[in-house]
């Protein structure tokens, strides 16, 4: 069933703005008065007073079950179920879920995630949860409920294969990022959008902190795999060439405005079955480099890959699903180079690269080489990013469950240096990068080195 839109008056009308050219409002009532975290004893009556999340639930309140399941660091996520079907209610809180109160952070988060939600559902259909609405004052999303879907990061700590991940995740991010970039949008709406989200700096100062900053300094929040990983932790502090490899990162980060990123594409933030792959959890939405977002996937990818020694067991050793979770990271690159080149070439509905300019035949071969070597500098900046990601998952704030989960602190330390080697290898020498089988390649030779988990 199609739900009508629960967004209020407010937000509708900056929805239109959106669309019509004017220009993007600021979300200014988003957690307004009234505004308070939601409980699982009043998210019913919430939903009650939204008719039709109501119909789609089915019977009345007292038939619907609510589940807080929020496993992220952010947000509050329930799962609500009524006799027709379920219905997901995700809330930001004015705080970092992970910190705490002590670390305040704008609610209005829950709309740019909204937005870009909506943008993505536009440019890669079926690919992020259906939105049934979003209420401001509570800064609640309300959308399609994915089952029997589970995180991917789950999926990749037990083992299991999903053929579809690697060219779902391709088309997903070349589609998004294709279309929001001036290869693929009209100036005046890249603009139009690039204004709406450059107001998501809180989120963006996040990822400036917490990925390209902390891990290279002390810093109060930083914890890492200790003692065995505090010499490490030292190297990368005191590490001039990294330092300045990170840094040049960050100031692409927050200087290059590509494309709208989804700005969080990790394997905390898909939902998979081996049929389908669903992207959930955008609110890092803003404009930044194409590599960003593929480069945080392959950053997840290989973090999975290193932990696999920490998951086998005495009847599976994980040699062959490393050797998966490698296929996919190439099939993903592969993949997303070519759909983005696709669009490119046959979908360049931007100003950019006019295409009248090179219908002759010098100019055609021109600008095919020119999209070839556009596309090889992206991979570059994608491990760098890729290194960047991997690095704070290890020595920064927040951590994944792909290594967390190994008990054995020397276990663990062993993965993680291996990890952590990787990382600073993406970082300073990405210009060396021509491929994906490059990524692979140093990927498998820091796994076979013994030295390097030492
Ligand atoms: P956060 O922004 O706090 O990281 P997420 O959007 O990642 O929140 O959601 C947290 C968790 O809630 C996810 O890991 C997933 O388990 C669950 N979840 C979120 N959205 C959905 C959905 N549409 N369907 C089913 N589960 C979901
Ligand atoms: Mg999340």
């Amino acid at each position: 069933m199609q739900l009508a839109s629960l967004a209020t008056v407010d937000s509708t009308k900056a929805e239109m703005s959106m669309s019509s050219g004017n220009a993007a409002q600021r979300p200014r009532f988003v957690g307004g008065e009234g505004y308070a975290p939601l409980t699982e004893a009043s998210v019913s009556a919430f939903l009650a007073t939204h008719r039709t999340a109501a119909e789609h639930l089915g019977g009345t309140p007292a038939d619907w079950s609510v589940r807080e399941v929020g496993d992220g660091n952010l947000n509050l996520v329930y799962i609500v179920k009524g006799p027709a079907q379920g219905l997901v209610v995700k809330q930001a809180l004015p705080y970092v879920r992970l910190v705490g109160e002590s670390w305040p952070l704008p609610l209005d988060r829950a709309y740019f995630e909204w937005h870009a939600l909506k943008l993505q559902a536009g440019a890669a259909p079926r690919q992020v949860p259906q939105l049934h609405g979003f209420d401001e004052r509570r800064a609640a999303l309300i959308m399609e409920l994915l089952e029997p879907h589970v995180i991917l990061r789950k999926g990749l700590i037990a083992g299991t294969r999903y053929p579809k991940l690697a060219m779902d995740t391709a088309r997903f991010a070349a589609a998004t990022l294709f279309t929001t970039s001036d290869f693929g949008s009209p100036a005046d709406l890249k603009k139009e959008r690039l204004a709406l989200f450059s107001q998501n700096g809180a989120l963006c100062k996040i990822t400036e902190d917490l990925v390209f900053t902390d891990p290279y300094r002390v810093a109060e929040l930083n914890r890492w795999t200790s003692p065995q990983l505090d010499q490490v932790a030292a190297e990368f502090r005191a590490d001039a060439p990294l330092k300045v490899a990170v840094q040049e990162l960050k100031w692409a980060f927050m200087s290059r405005s590509e494309a709208l990123l989804h700005g969080d594409l990790h394997t905390g933030s898909i939902m998979v079955t081996p049929d389908d792959t669903r992207i959930i959890d955008p609110e890092f939405a803003f404009f930044g480099p194409i590599g960003f977002d593929p480069g945080a996937f392959m950053a997840n990818l290989l973090l999975a890959y290193f932990a696999q020694p920490g998951q086998a067991t005495a009847g599976d050793d994980r040699q062959a699903y490393r050797a998966w979770i490698l296929d996919t990271l190439e099939a993903f690159w592969n993949g997303f180079e070519d759909a983005f080149l696709d669009r490119w070439r046959n979908d360049a509905g931007g100003d950019a690269f006019v295409p009248a300019l090179f219908s002759d035949v010098a100019g055609a071969a021109e600008i095919e080489a020119f999209r070839r070597r556009c596309l090889s500098a992206v991979l570059v900046d994608a491990a760098g990013f890729a290194g960047a990601k991997m690095a704070r998952r290890i020595l920064g704030l927040a951590h994944v469950e792909d290594l967390e989960s190994i008990a054995d602190p020397d276990r663990r330390a062993a993965c993680e240096r291996k990890a952590l080697c990787m990382a600073r290898d993406l970082m300073v020498s990405r210009a060396r990068i021509g491929s994906a089988a490059t990524i692979r390649s140093w990927a498998e030779s820091i796994a076979a080195d013994e030295a390097a988990g030492r």
